[in-house]
């Protein structure tokens, strides 16, 4: 036996064994592309029991019988195409073009070989180019799918592109070689021969490839979707987590893939489509519902046939083939998984344990998320309920102290006033009185107007307002006081705001420079246009905040460390419905400060109407 035997016997073995793998898959999901794929092993297959057979009984073949084996032949690069129709698409008039060409070319070859033979070689060569030409177009078609695949499916196309083209250039140099004369002949029947085994290698790899090399071939897709799966349940949103368990799986699988997630309080599985959109589904309709309602993996290679109600949706999806599987934990029903391509062949059975393994890991990943919710919940609602405690109590203690004063002073009053009728009123106790009854009036309207910005309805109406003449007014309002105030206005500021709250704005950072500064030391407001924004600045040389406490002083109830109760009132109410007020404005509101040396309050307001959208 020569080494060209042997690489015959070789390739022979190899098609009978692709033939016979394919075959038994065609029994169990008998679907167009797997009817193809057996009938073009199986002509193969044919081919060489046939030459075996006659081999052995070393008898010649009538010459009807050889016309019918050429016309098999003749007929494999069809049924390629027919494969390559069923795996993307394939032009109607190359279809129809390539069927009539095999009629005439089988007609003109039985003509020549039954009615006037030998056949002659313009037509044997008729026949190689037609064979060659519609190989090499099957493998540049297989070369364009593969490129749009992905994974295992890339890797598959790719094998079966490569044997086409192998198999065409075969075709080629062993027809060439057939009516060339020695040496060539011999020379170009081996290289054809040699191709012919690379090329059933490659058909193996592409149409049957062991479980092994597609677990291979699916593992760096896997590796990936796997190495991602820590982080996604920390991911800001549901939908963020959705798309990469998409995207993995479709990596993974070689296919699109779309996640249905189940929502238990509307009873629907919810899914979004391509731009964010979502799409609602009723358990048990779609493949994916019905996977739902089944708990169990759903498979067809006929989507609409099977679900006709929904054939359109399949159609526009383009989905040939579905495979969904339930997405469950613990008993818990999370969703569906579904794995969808546009032609049939690119999902076999082992796939089910693959999308199996996908949608648990999606489980896991899903209900990590729902767990770090439920935590972000909970703390959220721990915190709203310190939140309203440190509320409760720093409004109860700061009522409290003017409050005592009030009913003390009045009580003393009454008192004296029940001793003696006619005792002349005492007017400092009675301004005790009023102005503790003040300090009470304005804490109250602090924690109301914190309680208004904590719903963003701090500020109401917008009037076109001068800033340079609103200040002045304010600080004439303040005047006479401890403290020099002097405004310097650059200009005329007009913007649209909120007057009354702006006011508010303006007195709280003149009160708190006054508050927190030494007796006569001087207070000086600002108020510019720059870079398009209305600017405010409140400068005193005052006590200064620690550096550390400057981030926190706009915070509700937040007060800097260098302040005490008992020298200096308040609740920390002031600078956060301050920032509230700027916020709203559309502008900023941040604090220089050095400590011991005075602080720099700047407010930047926009001049248009900046207000906030909520
Ligand atoms: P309150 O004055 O009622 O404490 P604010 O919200 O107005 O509340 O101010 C928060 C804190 O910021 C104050 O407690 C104080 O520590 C600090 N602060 C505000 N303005 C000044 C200032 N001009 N100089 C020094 N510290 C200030």
């Amino acid at each position: 036996m020569t080494a060209l035997d042997l690489i015959n016997g070789l390739t022979q073995a190899i098609f009978v064994l692709i033939f016979l793998l394919v075959f038994v898959r065609t029994l169990r999901h008998t679907t167009p592309a797997h009817i193809d794929m057996s009938l073009f092993f199986g002509i193969l297959a044919f081919v060489v029991a046939e030459s075996r057979i006659s081999g052995f009984l070393g008898v010649t073949p009538p010459v009807w019988f050889t016309d019918v084996l050429v016309a098999l032949i003749v007929a494999l690069p069809y049924v390629l195409l027919r494969l390559v129709d069923d795996f993307t698409r394939v032009p109607v008039l190359l279809k129809r073009g390539a069927e009539l060409f095999l009629i005439i070319l089988v007609a003109a070859y039985a003509y020549d070989s039954l009615v006037t033979p030998p056949v002659d070689p313009p037509i044997i060569l008729a026949v190689v180019a037609y064979l060659a030409g519609l190989f090499f177009y099957c493998g540049a078609a297989f070369i364009a799918a593969s490129r749009k695949a992905e994974g295992v499916t890339r890797r598959r196309m790719q094998g079966i592109s490569l044997g086409t083209i192998l198999f065409g250039l075969d075709i080629l140099m062993s027809g060439i070689g057939g009516v060339m004369p020695e040496p060539d002949k011999t020379f170009l029947t081996a290289t054809g021969q040699i191709l012919g085994l690379a090329s059933g290698v490659a058909f193996y790899l592409g149409f049957a490839p062991p479980s092994f090399l597609r677990r291979a071939w699916q593992a760096p897709e896997l590796r990936n979707f796997l190495a991602r799966a820590a982080e996604l349940p920390r991911l800001p949103d549901t939908l963020d987590i959705v798309r990469e368990l998409e995207r993995g799986a479709a990596g993974a699988t070689g296919s699109n893939a779309r996640v249905a997630l189940w929502d238990e309080d509307t009873k629907v599985l919810r899914m979004w489509r391509e731009g964010g959109e979502a799409v609602e589904v009723m358990p048990g309709r779609f493949i994916a519902g019905r996977a739902f309602e089944l708990q169990r993996t759903v498979f067809t290679t006929d989507p609409s046939k099977e679900d006709p109600a929904d054939a359109e949706s399949y159609r526009r999806s383009r989905a040939g083939a579905v495979m969904s599987t339930p997405i469950t934990a613990g008993g818990r029903r999370l969703g569906v998984l579904s794995l969808f391509a546009e032609r049939p062949p690119i999902f076999a059975q082992s796939d089910m344990e693959l999308a199996q393994l996908l949608a648990d890991q999606a489980a896991v990943i899903l209900e990590s998320r729902a767990l770090i919710d439920h935590a972000a919940r909970m703390k959220a609602q721990e915190e709203a309920m310190r939140l309203k405690e440190d509320f409760v109590s720093a409004a109860a203690h700061d009522l409290k102290t003017p409050l005592t004063t009030v009913v003390a002073q009045a009580e003393f009053l009454e008192r004296k006033a029940l001793r003696d009728p006619s005792s002349p009123a005492d007017l400092q106790g009675l301004q005790r009185i009023v102005r503790e009854g003040k300090r009470l009036a304005a804490l109250v309207t602090d924690l109301l107007d914190a309680a208004r910005l904590e719903q963003g309805r701090l500020t109401a109406e917008r009037e076109p307002v001068d800033l340079g003449t609103l200040v002045s007014e304010v600080v004439a309002r303040q005047q006479p006081a401890a403290h020099a105030t002097d405004v310097d206005v650059r200009g005329a500021v007009v913007g649209v705001y909120d007057r009354r709250r702006i006011e508010q704005l303006v007195e709280n950072l003149v009160e708190n420079a006054k508050k927190y500064s030494p007796e006569a030391t001087p207070v000086q407001v600002t108020v510019w246009q720059q870079d398009g924004e209305a600017r405010v600045s409140v400068r005193d040389h005052g006590i200064g905040i620690p550096p550390t406490d400057l981030p926190k002083i706009f915070e509700r109830f937040s007060r800097a460390s260098n302040v005490d109760d008992r020298r200096f009132h308040g609740m920390g109410l002031g600078l956060y419905i301050c920032r509230g007020i700027v916020e709203e404005h559309g502008g900023r509101i941040w604090a220089e400060s050095e400590i011991g040396k005075g602080s720099t309050f700047h407010v930047a307001l926009p001049l248009q109407d900046g207000r906030r959208l909520n």
